[in-house]
């Protein structure tokens, strides 16, 4: 079957659906005037990287810690519109850094106050040490590694910085570049560190997601099933449409059932690094190696997202998330997503059988029995050339790393397991990517190929699900209008602390 469109936007994640639901509402605005568009994606339904998965027992699990922080109106307007303005938990960020058996608070740097006096003594030290060499330095640092250690020094990179970003990245820091850091990570304050340290207290509070909202039901791929359903037109969007190839100057797509659909304009949210390879190959040499060599300079890594439905009562109060640096667990975070919604666990008279002990040689027994239940959810970080995971075992070992990190005693019950490897999980900020964006994205444009999101414009500090809305929204303006796209081209504007971009509103 061969169908056309004008504006063919490819996936119905937050940047697709954002770019469908301005499509939509410019239609509403200038009715036939606007160029026909869909929306097709290839799972069964929307949310992409942002939905939600729910086990056989009723637990639900998103692909790792989603919280909702804004920085836009346009964002806030829409997920209001789709799912109401009273259906929202408004929670306090309460963080903490796991490390030598003890609770850090959130963002370490700032909390070196609560660690014993040596680490202390290297962390305040190596603080002076940086400050002396960011005065005496000529250049910019040259990697991310460098970065840590002008602006936190030798104590707090060996400590906390180095492994903990191994851990996120599966990357060595000296491999990412630092011009994505912005609002992303804390900096230290010398002053600050040492007041804190000498009067011993407690600094929290930092940074854009202090305060957040999540869903009462439905997880987050609730919002995005509800944006799909109430903010776009159900005969502009088709599931279960895998996209194989693009005929780039034949201007259509190739669907896997062998179907197709002309473009006049293509808004991708496929992997840039897969979207270039299909261009390559359509055009042939030279573009052919050229799109190969941009695909393969890209690194990103995989996500393995390991849930834990368990009986009782939640023992972890109202912590939210947790940072693990330390090689006492596989995973680098957990968030207590039970806390996040009552409606991410099955109601407490729902009655399950006991599936284990979290030690496996304790005995355990499987007659069902009520609740109440609370959960965990831990990611763990895996790259081919640095960090590899076995599949088979991370959900043991994730388990066993909880027993060690105090999250669960050894007798806890377990419910409920779910594991899912996400192969594009994060898209690494290497110290190549801005050559490779730089150009790979002009190219695509040069053929109408707008390539956007998390994974499609491939930058991390606009790849959280208010960016990536925005990115399809910009992507839309800029197709139809030659709108310039802010949040592509802006990031640390567009991250400027306590800043709410109010110029464009969803209505
Ligand atoms: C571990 C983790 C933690 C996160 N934490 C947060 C957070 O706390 N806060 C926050 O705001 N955001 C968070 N995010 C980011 C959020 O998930 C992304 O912003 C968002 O999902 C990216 O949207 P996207 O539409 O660009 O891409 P995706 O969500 O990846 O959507 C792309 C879509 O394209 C489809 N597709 C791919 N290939 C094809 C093909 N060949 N044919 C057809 N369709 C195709 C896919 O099925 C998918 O639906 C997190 C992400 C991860 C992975």
């Amino acid at each position: 079957m061969a169908t056309n469109t004008n504006v063919l936007v490819i996936g119905s994640g937050p940047t697709g659906l954002g770019a469908a639901a301005r499509l939509h509402q410019l239609e509403r605005k200038f009715g036939s005037n606007l160029p026909p568009y869909l929306l097709v994606d290839a799972a069964p339904e929307a949310g992409g990287l942002a939905c939600t998965d729910v086990t056989a027992e009723g637990f639900l699990f998103d692909l790792g810690g989603h919280v909702i922080f804004s920085h836009f109106d346009f964002f806030d307007g829409l997920i209001d519109k789709a799912c109401g303005t009273d259906t929202w938990n408004t929670h306090q960020r309460v963080s903490y850094v796991w490390m030598k058996n003890r609770w850090i608070p959130y963002p370490f740097q700032n909390n070196i106050s609560c660690l014993d006096v040596d680490d202390q003594v290297k962390c305040l030290t190596g603080l002076v040490e940086a400050k002396t060499l960011t005065s005496t330095a000529t250049s910019k640092p040259a990697n991310f590694a460098e970065w840590i250690d002008r602006v936190m020094g030798p104590g707090i990179n060996d400590l906390f910085m180095r492994p903990y970003n191994f851990k996120v990245w599966a990357y060595p820091t000296s491999e990412m570049q630092c011009s994505w850091l912005g609002e992303r990570v804390a900096t230290a304050d010398v002053t600050k560190a040492i007041t804190n340290v000498l009067n011993n207290t407690v600094a929290g509070g930092w940074g854009p997601n202090a305060v957040f909202r999540f869903p009462k039901e439905g997880g987050t791929g609730g919002i995005w099933k509800n944006v799909a359903s109430k903010c776009v037109p159900q005969d502009r969007q088709r599931y279960n449409s895998k996209v194989v190839g693009i005929d780039v100057k034949g201007k259509k797509v190739e669907f896997s059932d062998g179907s197709t659909c002309s473009y006049t304009s293509l808004l991708s949210t496929m992997p840039l690094d897969v979207t270039l390879r299909m261009v390559g190959a359509s055009l042939g040499e030279p573009s052919l190696s050229q799109c190969n060599t941009w695909a393969s300079a890209l690194r990103y890594s995989s996500t393995h997202v390991i849930g834990l439905g368990i009986r009782g009562v939640n023992p972890h109060d109202t912590k939210c998330w947790l940072y693990y640096p330390e090689d006492d667990c596989p995973f680098y975070r957990c968030t207590v997503f039970s806390h996040y919604a009552e409606g991410n666990c099955p109601p407490p008279d729902a009655v399950l059988p006991s599936l284990r002990r979290a030690d496996p040689s304790l005995p355990f027994d499987s007659s069902p029995l009520p609740g109440p239940y609370w959960s965990l959810m831990l990611e763990v970080s895996e790259s081919s050339s640095h960090k590899p995971v076995d599949s088979k075992t991370i959900l043991e070992e994730t388990i066993r790393g909880c027993i060690s990190t105090t999250l669960l005693p050894p007798d806890a019950e377990i419910v409920s397991t779910y594991h899912r490897r996400i192969e594009h999980g994060y898209p690494t900020p290497h110290v190549n990517r801005d050559g490779v964006l730089e150009g790979a994205l002009p190219f695509l444009k040069s053929h109408d190929i707008w390539s956007r999101g998390r994974f499609g414009s491939w930058k991390y500090e606009v790849a959280n699900q208010d960016h990536s809305t925005m990115l399809g929204v910009e992507a839309v303006d800029n197709i139809l209008f030659g709108a310039r796209e802010f949040t592509l081209n802006y990031c640390s504007l567009v991250n400027e602390r306590g800043k709410k971009y109010t110029d464009m509103k969803y209505d």
